[in-house]
């Protein structure tokens, strides 16, 4: 057993990308399967609105992430490296980048769409000079990815840990990037199982007004009310913190429906047709919110992949939040 995957399996490590994905089952599928070349792929893509901890890890600890990439790229040795950004994180940091990686197999890639681009096998497809689509899951890029070759994918805060592992200076930490309605906006490496109140506490940011809280993103994060805040912080490590009384929660579930509207790739019909016609429902002057909830069942149950899901969960958490203020408020 490779001696880097053996502690990555000891250590814990979950996929920091949103997934939650076992890393050392990811890199230990990737380092058996037989073939004559393989490729990794750093996903700095980092595209959900008010997510900004991959940046914030990037701009403050550049060398040690890409140290921790090129323990991946030894891993075999005809491997070609990656490295995906978003258009700002390729506009600010593709000179230090180049310079630091200046004699590895790696080509910089800058993203050319959207949100939907940082999902793995869109982002494969991106790669390959394909339409903007997701993938059919199972094969997975570990096993079949780019150009149907053994592809690693993983995020900027993930490989930032793997080299931490290598170091032995990882401590079940993650960073949290804190936003909204707060007195301490921004990124806090924090123990990876603290819950919600807990960060907040820590932070120095539980407010005495009601809130309630957008968890794991800014468009396909879940809503929670206050009571409900005794669960660790999932997906992409955010939090967004609304003022009750001060939030327009209509213009806030408008927004978070444009940004799908403009986000979605349209291969399928439950998301594209699903989004259409909820910003629809939602543009009128009476709202229909139990069709609106059935919509965002069908989106949660039928969507092709993860943002239509996440579409549906957002709203659908928020359309609860909604109903319960104004039932509450007349
Ligand atoms: S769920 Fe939305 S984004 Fe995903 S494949 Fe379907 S249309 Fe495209």
């Amino acid at each position: 057993m490779n001696e880097i995957i053996e502690k990555i399996k000891q250590s814990g490590l979950k996929g920091r990308g949103g997934a939650n994905f076992p890393v050392g089952i990811k890199w230990e599928i990737f380092n058996a399967t037989l073939a004559n070349k393989k490729y990794v792929i750093m996903n700095a893509a980092e595209g959900e609105p008010d997510v900004f901890k991959d940046r914030y890890i990037l701009e403050n600890h550049l060398e040690e992430t890409l140290k921790g990439f090129k323990l991946a790229l030894d891993l075999f040795e005809n491997t070609q490296g990656y490295i995906f950004l978003n258009k700002s994180l390729y506009d600010l940091l593709e000179n230090k980048i180049r310079k630091f990686v200046n004699k590895w197999p790696v080509n910089l890639v800058k993203e050319k769409g959207g949100y939907l681009n940082g999902e793995e096998t869109v982002l494969i497809e991106s790669i390959e000079g394909h339409r903007l689509e997701p993938r059919i899951k199972p094969p997975y890029p570990p096993e079949k990815g780019l150009w149907q070759f053994p592809t690693l994918i993983n995020n900027v805060e993930t490989f930032y840990h793997v080299y931490q592992i290598s170091q032995n200076q990882y401590h079940q930490t993650r960073f949290y990037s804190l936003t909204g309605d707060l007195n301490n906006i921004g990124v806090y490496e924090l123990k990876e199982d603290s819950n919600i109140l807990e960060i907040l506490k820590q932070t120095k940011n539980l407010s005495e007004k009601p809130f309630f809280v957008q968890v794991g993103g800014g468009a396909s994060g879940i809503f929670l009310e206050q009571e409900n805040l005794d669960q660790p912080i999932s997906g992409a490590g955010s939090l967004i913190v609304y003022d009750t009384n001060k939030t327009d929660k209509i213009k806030l579930l408008k927004k978070i429906l444009s940004f799908f509207l403009k986000e979605n790739c349209g291969q399928c019909v439950p998301c594209r047709e699903g989004i259409y016609r909820l910003n629809e429902l939602i543009l009128k002057k009476s709202i229909d919110w139990l069709k609106a909830k059935e919509l965002c069942q069908t989106l949660k149950e039928s969507s092709f992949c993860g943002l239509g899901v996440g579409c549906g969960m957002a709203c659908e958490s928020l359309i609860d939040i909604i109903v319960k203020f104004n039932q509450a408020n007349g």
